[in-house]
Order: C-alpha cells, then sequence, then structure tokens
C-alpha cells in the first residue's frame, strides 16, 4: 500500500473563499499535498480536475461540492458530495433523496462540520447536522478545522488570540463529535468513514484596527489532513488516479491527522487474521482470531478503542498490538505535546470484525 496525503473541504472564489482553484492548487503543492479536494458550496465546477507539477513531485486538484439548502431556516444540514458525476444541488432539501442521488451518481456523501455551534460575539451562526433518521451516507467529516476554532473561542478575545496564532487552538475532533461518531458506527448498518476536512475560506476580516487574511490556504492544507491508503503513488492517468482517490475514501482506507506537530506519515493500523492482513476501513471476520497492530512514526500516546471505549493505551511507545477473538468495531487514536497541549494527532478509520 501506498500514502497519499489529502487536503478536503476547501472553498475558491466560485463561493465564499478568497482564492481560485489555481491559487488553491500552488498553496496545496507548498503544503506538501498529493490531494487537494476543493468543495464549492451548491456548484459543481467542472473542467479543473488536473495536476500541478513541479519537478518530479505532482498535486491532484479534484473539484467536488458542498451542498446544502439555502431556504432552509435555521441553516445547517451541510453535506460534502465527492466525486458525484453531476450536480445534485437540487436535491438539497431532502437529505435522503441527496444520498439515494449520490449513489446513481457514484458520489459520497460525507455529512460537513456535524455539531458546528454559533458564535455570537463574531456573529457567525451554527451550521449543525440536524436530520438524523437518514441511512445509507458514506461518512462523517469527524475533524474540521473551522467547526474547531468556532468551538475553542468562546470569548472574543480567545477568538482573535486563535486568529494571530492559529497553531495554538487546534486539539482534537470536538468531544461531541467523537461520541457522536462512535454512536453511528454502533448503530448505523453501514460503514460510518470518518475524514477531516480543512473547511478553508482564507478570507480578510477586520480585527478591531487590524485587517487581516484570517487562516490561510497554506496553513490549513499544511495542518490537518487525511491521509489515504492506495493501492499505487499517483500515476498522472487521471481518470484512473481520481477513481484510486475515491475508492479509498469510499472504503475507509483513510486516517485524520494534525501534521503541524510532526508528520503523521507511515502510520499503519492492521488487522491480520486467517484470510489475510487487512486495513483500517476493512471488515473482517472474528472467526479465527485477529492480531490487531497499531504502528506510529514516532513514541507518543496510543490507544486502542472498541464499540466507543478504550481498552489498551500506552502512553509512551510507537507500537500497540492486541489479539482477540471478539467482534467489535476497532479503532485507534494517537495524541502528542504541542505547544504546551496534549493535542489530538492521529485519528485511524476502524476495522469492523464481525461474528
Ligand atoms: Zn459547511
Ligand atoms: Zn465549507
Amino acid at each position: 500500500m501506498q500514502e497519499l496525503i489529502a487536503g478536503i473541504h476547501a472553498h475558491t472564489t466560485f463561493s465564499d473563499g478568497a482564492g481560485t482553484h489555481a491559487e488553491l492548487a500552488q498553496a496545496a503543492m507548498k503544503a506538501g499535498l498529493d490531494v487537494l479536494i476543493t468543495t464549492d458550496h451548491n456548484v459543481l465546477v467542472q473542467g479543473m480536475d488536473g495536476y500541478l507539477q513541479k519537478g518530479r513531485r505532482k498535486m491532484l486538484l479534484l473539484a467536488a461540492e458542498e451542498i446544502h439548502d439555502p431556504t432552509r431556516q435555521p441553516g445547517g444540514n451541510h453535506m460534502l458530495m465527492l466525486g458525484a458525476n453531476r450536480e445534485l444541488a437540487k436535491f438539497a432539501s431532502d437529505p435522503q433523496e441527496l444520498i439515494k442521488q449520490a449513489k446513481s451518481a457514484n458520489g459520497l456523501s460525507f455529512i460537513a462540520h456535524p455539531n458546528d455551534i454559533a458564535l455570537p460575539h463574531a456573529n457567525e451562526k451554527a451550521f449543525p447536522w440536524t436530520d438524523w433518521q437518514i441511512s445509507g451516507f458514506s461518512g462523517i467529516e469527524l475533524w474540521n478545522q473551522l467547526s474547531e476554532f468556532k468551538d475553542r473561542s468562546s470569548s472574543r478575545l480567545k477568538a482573535l488570540f486563535h486568529v494571530l496564532f492559529p497553531n495554538f487552538y487546534t486539539l482534537g475532533p470536538t468531544p461531541a463529535t467523537l461520541a457522536l461518531w462512535d454512536q453511528l458506527l454502533l448503530s448505523k448498518p453501514h460503514p460510518v468513514v470518518a475524514i477531516a476536512g480543512v473547511d478553508a475560506h482564507a478570507t480578510k476580516h477586520h480585527l478591531g484596527p487590524f485587517s487581516r487574511k484570517v487562516f490561510p490556504y497554506e496553513w490549513h492544507f499544511k495542518s490537518l489532513r487525511t491521509h489515504l491508503m492506495t493501492p499505487k503513488k499517483l500515476t498522472g492517468d487521471l481518470n484512473a488516479d481520481r477513481e484510486m482517490i475515491w475508492d479509498a475514501l469510499r472504503k475507509g482506507h483513510a486516517f485524520c491527522a494534525y501534521d503541524l506537530p510532526h508528520p503523521s506519515n507511515g502510520f499503519r493500523f492492521t488487522c491480520n487474521t486467517e484470510d489475510g492482513l487487512f486495513w483500517m476501513g476493512d471488515t473482517v471476520s472474528a472467526r479465527s482470531g485477529l492480531t490487531f497492530q497499531a504502528r506510529l512514526p514516532i513514541r507518543t500516546h496510543l490507544r486502542l478503542i472498541k464499540d466507543g471505549k478504550i481498552i489498551k493505551e500506552h502512553h509512551d511507545r510507537e507500537v500497540l498490538t492486541h489479539i482477540s477473538k471478539e467482534p467489535g468495531i476497532y479503532r485507534v487514536e494517537a495524541y502528542i505535546d504541542y505547544h504546551n497541549r496534549h493535542r489530538g494527532w492521529i485519528f485511524s478509520n476502524p476495522i469492523y470484525a464481525t461474528p
């Protein structure tokens, strides 16, 4: 397996972002991404998919979409529509219909910033997901960098500090979203893939006497990423590469990582059974016994979670192994110290062990 680093959920001038697709692609290249997925509000921008090449390095830009019903009051129910072969925004008012349409258009439907809160002191409204009767969606945005900013900026002073020093606020997916994900994993009859989204806009805001670009694209793309496990590196064949990326996301062959403290490249979470070696996102049979292994690029704090509960934890190690015959949903979290705080670093997709 290879590893591709993806930046997901960015807005361009086609909706409320400050940069063009070309500018975002440049920022993604500088930040070291292999893949950038833009998601403008209610518009699937066609003809933008392609590579930016610099020396031997390739960066693939894929234009996708973030769909919501603009007439809905209050706002919310935003869905990231990745890989769909046609415009689906007109189905936004009925989320279950939207999910059905996504499947027929080969698209992946991810619930965006599910627990988003309002920020009254900055005049920012809340955009949470509220319609939980739905089923059949691909996954959720476990970690949204803009939503986390709102969550951690309860006062004007905190918000100002976080805008000036953005490296200080990221601590991990919010406890509400982690709990929601575990609950969805246990209650839905299908996998719920987790992705990290930056929700980058890079717009200018006035902060008292200053005018400042809040969270430049390059900063977003360097910090919060979704790492994909793929059979190959990028080949340069646009259709094949595109399919390979959507397939990794569909299967949950992916983990979410905050890469500023230390690059998470090389993190692996696997399960060995008599049927072979399986990856995060896969479903395995617990019949013959399971050997889980999580491996980090450096020694730090590592946890194995089964059905929402911690079952094994090491505070200063790079490897965790666990042997079991118990069916359940197994996933891994890693934490790291950075700027005087213990912070969420890596959140794997689960391995689903069935009886
Ligand atoms: Zn949104
Ligand atoms: Zn967005």
